[in-house]
């Protein structure tokens, strides 16, 4: 038992009498109310960050990692309140790789990064020099995240700074900041005081946090175009940036697969969390041999994927969790209709319902400069493009000024590797799409931005290497 085992307790325990109202967007009711906090309080929060900070370090690598395993265990305990939660604000189900799912990955983030060994290391040890580096804390992490994954992304954005002796100060998307408010509501109930803050509001908000002087590092998940701003307002601090951004990634099937045998990974590759997910498969490549079959596969599997209100048990799919994302993914439906595409499924919304559902789209007959290839749809729709050639394929899949993932599906694995070693993005997966685990690194190139998180390499993400000679 903990104090959050009812998803009452847990709410009234970071809902406040006024600020910004938090609406179901399946159903329109509200859920609670979020504070509006204002760059005042950003300040106060990074303030209190800093001065918690070297006694977070000092605890020593061990005794975090401790902590980080009582978090998860925390998290644990109260997940059920939390996936309740999580589905009502975000909108995604309680089944399927969504609500429950989120709150386990984001224990199972904790317990894994707890459990890496230190990446210090020495670089060279001849008999005449000794040099080593040594990862320290950078000082205060400033975490800025979208609303698509909004516990798992702040506990990705987290748990390796926290190991490596940062305190961390969040700023959620202001569309899901009871998911996260709630989160940190439950991990604080064992880390110290002041050492994982959250302050919620707008971008005006985020804006505070990264022009923050006494911020070292900004880990930002969200758009390009926030990016680039976040970028600005760092240049007079120099703080770090992890950027991991937009993008559009590409399937590609090969001939020899079995289509039956892929449709079902190929759908949760495309439509995992309603397709709101940055590394979702957002166009898929089918050879013309095999097109039919691969288009026929995906319908077949889509019927059997129920969409609708998350705490129904039965759902595996959602709305869109906000409205602006809605008109997005309508419009460029509408765009892909104009254009002549087939609409094998989906693509007639109900204008007139409460929620934002879109339904699952499959797209067939659509050219790859059609706005729905070419923009970042984030929504459950996904265009199926046929190629005759692998390198058209190919050039086809890089064209773009996005690299965050892509995907090879083949029966052969070697072939497989030679078109993955083409791609560009930061992740290729074979016969797989978007799975991440916490002990492999995950970033992107191009516009999707840079710096990795996950595994060693995001703990020296979140740390500044200290090199010692002699
Ligand atoms: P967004 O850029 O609109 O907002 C993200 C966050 O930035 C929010 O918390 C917002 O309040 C804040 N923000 C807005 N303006 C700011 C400013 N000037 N300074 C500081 N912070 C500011 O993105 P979104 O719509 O919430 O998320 C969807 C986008 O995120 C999609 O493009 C998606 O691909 C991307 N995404 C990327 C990854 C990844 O790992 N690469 C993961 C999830 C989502």
């Amino acid at each position: 038992m903990t104090q959050f085992d009812t998803y009452d307790s847990l709410l009234s325990s970071i809902v406040a009498e006024s600020g910004d109202e938090v609406k179901n967007p399946a159903t329109g009711e509200v859920v609670g109310i979020a504070p509006s906090g204002t760059p005042e309080d950003m300040d106060a929060a990074v303030q209190r960050a800093r001065d918690a900070q070297k006694a977070w370090a000092k605890l020593g690598e061990e005794k975090r990692n401790e902590l980080l395993v009582a978090a998860a265990d925390a998290v644990d305990a109260a997940a059920e309140p939390l996936a309740e939660l999580l589905s009502r604000e975000q909108g995604k189900p309680l089944n399927g790789p969504n609500a429950r799912f989120e709150v386990g990955a984001c224990s199972s983030w904790l317990r894994v990064t707890a459990s890496f060994d230190s990446p210090d290391h020495t670089v060279v040890e001849d008999g005449e020099t000794t040099a080593k580096i040594y990862y320290r804390p950078l000082g205060v992490v400033g975490a800025i995240g979208p609303w698509n994954w909004p516990m798992m992304i702040s506990v990705w954005q987290f748990a390796a700074a926290l190991r490596m002796g940062n305190t961390v100060v969040l700023k959620p998307s202001e569309y899901t900041p009871l998911s996260v408010l709630a989160l940190v509501k439950v991990i604080n109930t064992v880390l110290p005081e002041d050492v994982l803050n959250v302050v919620t509001g707008g971008g005006d908000v985020g804006g505070a946090l990264s022009a923050n002087a006494g911020i070292d590092k900004i880990m930002f998940t969200g758009s390009t175009e926030t990016g680039r701003r976040i970028l600005e307002s760092t240049a007079a601090s120099l703080a770090r940036v992890t950027l991991e951004l937009g993008g559009n990634d590409a399937g590609i099937v090969l001939d020899d697969v079995n289509p039956k045998e892929i449709a079902e990974g190929l759908f949760w590759g495309a439509f995992i969390n309603t397709g709101q997910t940055c590394a979702a498969m957002k166009r898929l490549y089918v050879p013309e041999s095999i097109y039919d079959d691969v288009v026929e596969a995906l319908v077949e599997v889509s019927k059997n994927m129920p969409m609708g209100v998350g705490l129904e048990e039965e759902n595996v799919l959602g709305p869109l969790q906000n409205r602006q994302q809605f008109d997005i993914v309508d419009r460029l439906v509408k765009e892909a209709k104009d254009g002549g595409a087939r609409i094998l499924t989906g693509g007639d919304p109900d204008y007139d319902q409460p929620g934002y559902f879109y339904p699952t789209t499959l797209v067939s007959d659509i050219d790859n400069d059609n706005p729905l290839v070419a923009e970042e749809q984030f929504g459950p729709a996904l265009p199926i493009i046929k190629y005759s050639t692998l390198d058209e394929a190919i050039e086809m899949a890089n064209a773009l000024d996005v690299g965050l993932g892509s995907s090879v599906w083949s029966a052969d694995r070697e072939r497989a590797l030679e078109v993955a070693a083409e791609l560009e993005a930061g992740t290729t997966w074979i016969n797989a799409h978007g799975t991440v685990d916490p002990r492999i690194p995950f970033g992107g190139m191009k516009n999707s931005g840079y710096g990795l998180e996950f595994g060693i390499e995001g703990l020296k993400g979140v740390a500044y290497p200290h090199v010692v000679n002699g």
